[in-house]
């Protein structure tokens, strides 16, 4: 072996080198041979590679890291089973627009077809799944991870695949190519002509409403925003991602108004929003029959799905597009005392005045709203919502759904829930991708006008947390004061039975072979959730009323360990007012 042979650099090491040259700052993995040796020389160069428990979690992880500092998460699994259960993060990227790069290892190039060691054809399978796949030689290492960094990031975000077979990781490529940075991707604005024509439309409507999505979170795009609404004075509705772009507080936030806003506005603004089931559609009678709908998208693919208008379409950058917008509706200013204004008005005052009774209720064992407002004033004594300080990250069906209109947002991006696919299990790998995000000295991006180390607190319902439990171990291994409030409520939904009586009962008549087994929405009764937490150095609490639930969350606020506040709700069918509230509010 000659003396340049050994100097020249692993197939492992160029990568690690690329990733650095990117800019990435941190990994979310999963490693086995052949990729741990990626992960070494990554963690060799100063990247913090964060190890999981599960390929699922680490995948959402990357994708959500990716929308928080909005540029593409980087994840690292193995090959075979592992690109099989990251597959969910591809989902869940491409579905809500998160960018991920993505790099799984593969079998020894030599050895295809043979049965390799967890051999699997990750090209053909993800290929429909991703923006780009590739797989280097070992010479076309740094481009290869580029493209699919570019191609992850630019346009509407989605995965950039490397497949990076054994010999290309540890082989030594006679010359290593140089990285070419990736600067962010140009932006588009719109054309003079579409201008006049949704000036002139905005202008003249009678009802005209601004929705506010998670795109525009992604883009940034809140001084923008904020400037076309103050200064035309048109209200505006965030979805549940978008809330926060502009604060919850906001004088023309219509939030608690949301059916109101949406079935009698004439002319809607949609920024970053898809129209979908989240904005039913665009459809009656959820909407009105003659509704105007102005879509402002990079994807032109976008523009005139379901109810858009495509003629009213505008294809750019929210970033670039609203200034000009603001141009051309200089001047105009909405009727404050329009028939639209006062009905949300009236729409708003009712609804909070409701949501007021709502939360004084003191039941036992607690309710969801009971519970939710005891979070809320606890936390918001300990940290005021204004200060951004507290990043919500929610997800099981009525945790979710209700918590959401309970906790205000102040500040754009503090706030992630299981998305446009609903998808439960996406918490945890949140959470920790919300704390590298926030809590690193050296963020990669930029997060937000506001200080950096906030505290991440997750609200899981108790079927959403058994998604990726494990990875309460992963925040206590890097020291990830993450609180997580489970809410449990014995069940998915509505949970399974009144009391524990019944619950027992039902286990008899199972076991007696008179039931076809548990309900199918079951889980167990009580279940210890805290000890998950306590398993690993963290701290559990398992609380039962008001007043022990604001003990745990101000000690959990101070922790400086995960901890898991296990909230024992009412389960069944008693909760018949809030599914009507809920109902009222949907
Ligand atoms: P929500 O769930 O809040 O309704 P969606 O995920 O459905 O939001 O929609 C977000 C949309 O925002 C996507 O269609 C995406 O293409 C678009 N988008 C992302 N970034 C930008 C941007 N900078 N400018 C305009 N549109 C954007
Ligand atoms: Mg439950």
């Amino acid at each position: 072996m000659t003396a340049i042979e050994v100097t020249r650099p692993t197939g492992a090491k160029i990568i690690a080198q690329a990733l650095q040259q990117l800019g990435v700052k941190v990994i979310f993995g999963l490693v086995g041979i052949p990729v741990v040796q990626i992960a070494e020389e990554a963690i060799a160069l100063g990247i913090r590679f964060i190890a999981f428990r599960n390929e699922q979690a680490c995948s959402y992880a990357a994708t959500a890291y990716g929308y928080l500092i909005g540029r593409p998460g980087v994840c690292l699994v193995v090959g075979g089973p592992g690109v099989l259960h990251a597959m969910a993060g591809i989902g869940n990227s491409s579905i809500n627009a998160f960018p991920m790069l993505l790099l799984a290892g593969s079998c020894e190039t030599h050895l295809v077809t043979k049965g390799a060691f967890q051999e699997l054809d990750a090209i053909s399978l993800l290929t429909p799944h991703v923006k780009v796949a590739v797989r280097p030689s070992l010479d076309s290492i740094p481009q290869s991870i580029t493209h699919a960094y570019r191609n992850a990031w630019y346009g509407r975000p989605g995965t950039g695949f490397v497949d990076l077979p054994a010999d290309v990781i540890q082989g030594k490529p006679e010359d290593a190519a140089e990285t070419r940075i990736v600067p962010a991707a140009p932006r588009a604005g719109i054309d003079p002509e579409r201008l006049a024509q949704v000036g002139t439309l905005i202008r003249s409507a009678k009802a005209p409403l601004v929705v506010v999505g998670k795109g525009a979170a992604y883009a940034r795009s809140e001084s923008v925003i904020r400037k076309l609404v103050e200064e035309t004075g048109i209200p505006f509705l965030p979805t549940p991602m978008g809330k926060g772009v502009l604060p919850d507080a906001h004088y023309l936030n219509t939030s608690s108004a949301r059916s109101a806003a949406l079935k009698g506005a004439d002319v809607v603004l949609v920024l970053g929003a898809r129209i979908n089931w989240i904005l039913h559609f665009g459809d009656e009678p959820k909407w009105a029959p003659n509704v105007k709908l102005i879509q402002v998208d990079i994807s032109a693919e976008e523009i005139g799905k379901n109810n858009g208008d495509a003629e009213l379409g505008i294809v750019g950058d929210i970033n670039v597009v609203v200034p000009q917008l603001v141009t051309a509706l200089e001047g105009f200013k909405y009727d404050s005392t329009s028939p639209y204004m006062q009905a949300l008005q009236a729409s708003k005052t009712k609804n909070e005045a409701n949501a007021a009774k709502i939360a004084k209720i003191v039941k036992s064992p607690m309710g969801y709203h009971q519970v939710f407002d005891t979070i809320k004033r606890t936390l918001n004594r300990l940290s005021p919502p204004e200060d951004g300080n507290v990043v919500y990250l929610s997800e099981g069906a009525n945790t979710m759904d209700i918590s959401r209109s309970v906790f205000n947002v102040e500040h754009p991006r503090l706030r992630m829930d299981a998305g446009t696919h609903a998808t439960m299990g996406v918490g945890l790998g949140y959470a920790i991708a919300a704390h590298a995000a926030y809590n690193h000295p050296e963020p990669e991006g930029r997060t937000g006008p506001y200080t950096l180390s906030k505290k991440i607190v997750c609200l899981e319902g108790d079927s959403a947390f058994g998604f990726s439990m494990p990875e309460v171990e992963t925040m206590a291994r890097y020291n990830m004061d993450v609180l997580i409030f489970v809410v449990n409520n014995g069940g998915i939904y509505h949970g399974d039975s009144e009391e524990e009586e019944q619950w027992l009962k039902l286990q008899d008549k199972t076991s007696r072979g008179e039931l076809g087994g548990l309900r199918s929405t079951s889980l167990g009764w009580e279940v210890r959730y805290e000890k998950m937490a306590e398993m690993c150095g963290g701290k559990g609490f398992l609380v039962r009323t008001s007043e022990e639930l604001e003990k745990a969350t101000e000690e959990g606020f101070h922790a400086r360990v995960p901890v898991v506040v296990n909230v024992i709700i009412e389960s069944g069918s008693s909760k018949k007012l809030e599914f009507a509230w809920q109902k009222n509010n949907a």
